[in-house]
């Protein structure tokens, strides 16, 4: 867990900041990326904040399951969970981590870039 200051996307699932909602439940806030970089861009965080995902692991592994399942959610309501979808964890500055509450991308509606071994 991070310092008391409230971040960015505590404000967003308090509603003080408005936001695309995809989906909700008890532990995890679904919403669109003010920035998309695909067709649909959803960000799937818990409500609970944690750093990064390795913090969250660590803490709260029922919590990182919560998440993934919400992912598989959006996908569903999207309509990508056939066709393909990309879930991100960026996690520190090398990864460009921008919102020091751990967050899910949840990317696809297009091919996407190729990525990983093979595709260098
Ligand atoms: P990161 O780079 O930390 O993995 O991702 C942070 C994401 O939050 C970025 O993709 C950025 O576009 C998105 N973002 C930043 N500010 C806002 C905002 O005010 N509203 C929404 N919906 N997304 C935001």
């Amino acid at each position: 867990m991070s310092d008391g200051a409230e971040t960015l996307f505590e404000r967003i699932i308090a509603g003080e900041i408005p936001a695309d909602v995809v989906h909700q439940d008890a532990t995890t806030f679904a919403f669109r990326d003010i920035n998309p970089q695909a067709r649909v861009h959803v960000l799937v965080v818990p409500r609970k904040r944690y750093r990064n995902v390795g913090e969250l692991a660590a803490a709260d592994p029922q919590l990182l399951a919560d998440v993934l399942s919400a992912c598989r959610k959006v996908a569903e309501l999207e309509g990508i969970g056939e066709s393909g979808y990309r879930v991100v964890f960026n996690t520190g500055a090398d990864a460009g981590q921008t919102v020091f509450h751990v967050h899910a991308h949840v990317l696809g509606g297009e091919q996407l870039a190729l990525f990983g071994s093979g595709h260098r």
